[in-house]
Order: structure tokens, then C-alpha cells, then sequence
């Protein structure tokens, strides 16, 4: 199988190489050059996430070096639960959870996978790799732990100093060893801006290896579709039906996961992408031009994108609008709606939303009855609560009991290191690079 950008240009690479490479030369992203077709009868005896992940995944990755060692790298990634529950009584949809990984959101999905694929692309002997992710929250976290102790390997996670939550920071900065956190003076577009000089930069190309890890690399978007794929397969075995599912959109990466499964063949019916009020999406399909725009700050913040860079996959699929519109369709829910739904779904049913779930849940609360029975429905829980407890409690008035895996993180000793936000800062940290924490935060 060979990789191909979006734009057109350069040649088509393998897996690996779109894996390591992240972005395509011309700027584009890396889709499948042709699609796999696959069948319910191809996941036969396929029951765990892990087997499912693995028959999923081989034939994007037929050819490729990798493809010999999927099955330990789906195990290695898919060992984290993703439980499909019930909504209380009368809710009448189920939740797909994904919240149970060491920082309990669903990109810790496609940082083990990354990380499983870029250890064994490593040779033996090879000079460090050295990772660089610029983070507004959630997305650096996943890719730190991920990559936490893997030999051969450096994590650089570069995020806007007094700009991201106390508990977003503790989740940068608690890792030590082989990840280093850089507390940026600057905004997260500065962030960026460092992360993408410090990949063209001689000085540092002579020193390291390097490699991004953000969310459009293929390495995370394949076990997002794996997940999809494991639960609308139980469903069909189990109901002989297609599942829906809304899924909470910022980027589109979990949601374009999803329509990739479909589209290879699993038994997947309605996809509904639930937005904040960054509303690009939902406008460009209700057959407005698209106008990508600045991010507008919400309370589901890891869904704060005004100019989703997966679009550009999605319309490599779907190149006519009414294709895309038959494809997906979108809602926007603000933060007003947001806190009502999850004061009103805690009161009806004793369920606790993060607020990105939230959008997901008011998605389905307007849902209209005839077009809700065409279930079953599913809503995909991108985050725990506890980690935005600060916005969850005092709308459900009580606390939110935080998972095992949250509280230990919460209790490990935090450092990070103040960079100045210039490139000659970030290449004298990576070079003189003490990875040891204990740096002043
Ligand atoms: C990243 C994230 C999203 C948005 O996912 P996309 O793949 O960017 O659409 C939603 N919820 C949470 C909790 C996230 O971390």
C-alpha cells in the first residue's frame, strides 16, 4: 500500500515513510493511493480491539517493513479498554468510551500506536529521534506518555506558558526522563511556529533525527478507525444492525477515523460530527463556501480549531459537496447548551459529560425521534470528566471522582523549562538537551 498527498505532490511513499514524515512534502496529507476493501467475514474471528485493530490495519499496511510486527504493535497500543455503555434508562443511545488510556482522552489511542511503529522503525545503532510536539492541551500529554522511556527516542513538548490548565500542565510536564517540557513565552501559534523552524533547521538535522507526532500523522489516525471499526462490528454481530455514531470535532481526526472505517467496508451507518461554537464545518456543509477562521475558545477547548487541517482528507474523498453532505452531516452547540446538558443528562440519568462529550449529548437530546429509532445510536466520550472537573462539578454539584490512572499522574513531581520563543533558544535546549527533570518550572 502506498501513501499519496492530498495536494498531489511528490511521489507516493510507504506506510512507514507517510508514518515518520507526518506532513507530505507539498504541505498536503497522506491518504491511501487506493482503498482496501474489506468485509465483515475479513474480521471473523476477530473479537478483541487488538485483533480487530490488527485486521484492520494490514492491509494499509501490506508491503511495509511494519506489517510483519502489526499484531504486536495493535496489542501494544489496543491494551487500553474502550467499553461501549449503556446511557441510563430512556436515553436511548449507548456511550463509546474512551477516556480509560494513562491520560484519559482518546489521543492516547493514536500516541501508542505512533510510538509503537517509531520504536521499531528505529535501526539499530540509528543517531536519537528527537519528537517535537507543539500542544495546546491535550494532544502533547498523550504523545509524552506514549513515548515516556522508549529507548532511542526524545520527546520535546513545546506548550504556551500560563495558557494551558494546571491539570493540562502537570500532564505536559510530569515525565521526565527521555520528555522534556518547554513552558513557551508565547502563544501556542508561537509554539507551532518553533516546531516547524526547529524541523528545517540545519544545526539541528546534523545533531537528531526528527519527526512530528501531531494529530494528522497516519500513525494516529488508523487506530482511532480501529475502535470504530471493533465496536460497530460487536453491534452488527450482536444486533445484525449498523450503529450511528456522534462524535465530538475539532480537527476532524477522530471523526475522519470513523468514515475511513466506513469506508473500507464496516458496518457503520450515520456519522454526525458535534462541533463547538467554532463552526467552519457545519457551515461549509449546510452549502456555505468554505472559510476556514481564527478558533474561537470554548469549553470544550480541545475542539477549538477554526481551520480543521483533515478537511483536507475529507474532501480528498468526497471532492463534490453533495457527496460529503450524503457522507456526514454537523451540528454546532455552544457553551450555553453545552452546561445545560450536562446539569440536565447528570439529573436525568446520573451521567457525567466532559464538555467536548457534552456536544455529542445535545447532538442527541435534539435528535428527532423518527431519525433517533433508525438507531442504535452511539455517542463517542473523547475525554474523562475529571479532567475538566473545574467546569463539570459546579454544574452537577458534586465532585468528579477522578480515575486511577488521572491520580497517579497527578502525583508524580512536574518540571518544565522556560523558553523564550525563538528558534536559537529551542536549538540550544535540544542540544545542550539535559532530559533529566528537576529544570526550575
Ligand atoms: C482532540 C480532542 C477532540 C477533537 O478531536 P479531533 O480529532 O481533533 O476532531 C475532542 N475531544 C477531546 C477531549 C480531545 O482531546
Amino acid at each position: 500500500m502506498l501513501y499519496v498527498s492530498t495536494r498531489g505532490g511528490g511521489p507516493a511513499v510507504t506506510f512507514s515513510a507517510a508514518l515518520l514524515a507526518g506532513l507530505a512534502p507539498d504541505g498536503g496529507l497522506y491518504v491511501p493511493a487506493r482503498w482496501p476493501q474489506l468485509s465483515v467475514s475479513d474480521f471473523d474471528g476477530c473479537t478483541s480491539l487488538a485483533e480487530v485493530a490488527g485486521a484492520l490495519i494490514a492491509p494499509f499496511a501490506a508491503g511495509d517493513p511494519l506489517a510483519d510486527e502489526l499484531a504486536d504493535m495493535t496489542a501494544e497500543a489496543c491494551a487500553i479498554p474502550a467499553p461501549l455503555v449503556p446511557v441510563g434508562r430512556g436515553a436511548g443511545y449507548s456511550v463509546l468510551e474512551l477516556f480509560h488510556g494513562p491520560t484519559a482522552a482518546f489521543k492516547d489511542f493514536g500516541a501508542q500506536f505512533l510510538a509503537a511503529c517509531m520504536t521499531r522503525l528505529r535501526p539499530a545503532g540509528a543517531r536519537p529521534l528527537e519528537i517535537l510536539v507543539a500542544t495546546s492541551g491535550d494532544t502533547g500529554g498523550a504523545v509524552a506518555a506514549a513515548f515516556h522511556g522508549r529507548a532511542g527516542i526524545r520527546v520535546g513538548v513545546l506548550f504556551p506558558q500560563g495558557l494551558v490548565s494546571p491539570l493540562q500542565q502537570q500532564q505536559l510536564t510530569c515525565w521526565g526522563d527521555n520528555v522534556q517540557a518547554f513552558a513557551v513565552r508565547g502563544s501556542f501559534d508561537d509554539c507551532q511556529r518553533l516546531v516547524k523552524a526547529a524541523f528545517v533547521d540545519p544545526q539541528l538535522r546534523q545533531r537528531f533525527d526528527r519527526s512530528s507526532a501531531n494529530s494528522i500523522n497516519l500513525g494516529r489516525l488508523l487506530p482511532q478507525a480501529a475502535y470504530h471499526a471493533a465496536t460497530a462490528l460487536a453491534v452488527w454481530r450482536e444486533q445484525g444492525v449498523k450503529p450511528s455514531f456522534v462524535i465530538p470535532s475539532g480537527n476532524l481526526g477522530n471523526a475522519l477515523a470513523c468514515i475511513w472505517a466506513r469506508h473500507v467496508g464496516l458496518p457503520i451507518g450515520d456519522i454526525v460530527l458535534a462541533h463547538n461554537a467554532n463552526r467552519a464545518v457545519a457551515d461549509y456543509l449546510d452549502g456555505k463556501p468554505w472559510q476556514p477562521r481564527r478558533s474561537i475558545a470554548t469549553l470544550a477547548s480541545a475542539m477549538d480549531v477554526g481551520d480543521p487541517s483533515n478537511m483536507e482528507r475529507l474532501q480528498a474523498l468526497f471532492p463534490a459537496l453533495p457527496d460529503l453532505q450524503a457522507a456526514v452531516t454537523a451540528q454546532v452547540v455552544d457553551d450555553g447548551a453545552i452546561r445545560q446538558r450536562i446539569s440536565a443528562d447528570y439529573a436525568a440519568y446520573g451521567a457525567i459529560w466532559c464538555p467536548h462529550t457534552a456536544t455529542a449529548a445535545e447532538v442527541m437530546a435534539r435528535m428527532p425521534a423518527a431519525r433517533k429509532a433508525r438507531g442504535p445510536w452511539i455517542i463517542v466520550a473523547t475525554a474523562h470528566p475529571a479532567k475538566f472537573s473545574e467546569i463539570v462539578a459546579p454544574l452537577i454539584g458534586r465532585a468528579v471522582p477522578v480515575p486511577e490512572s488521572l491520580a497517579r499522574l497527578y502525583q508524580r513531581p512536574s518540571a518544565s523549562r522556560p523558553l523564550e520563543p525563538r528558534l536559537e533558544a529551542l536549538r540550544a535546549a535540544l542540544i545542550d538537551g539535559d532530559p533529566a527533570p528537576g529544570n526550575t518550572p
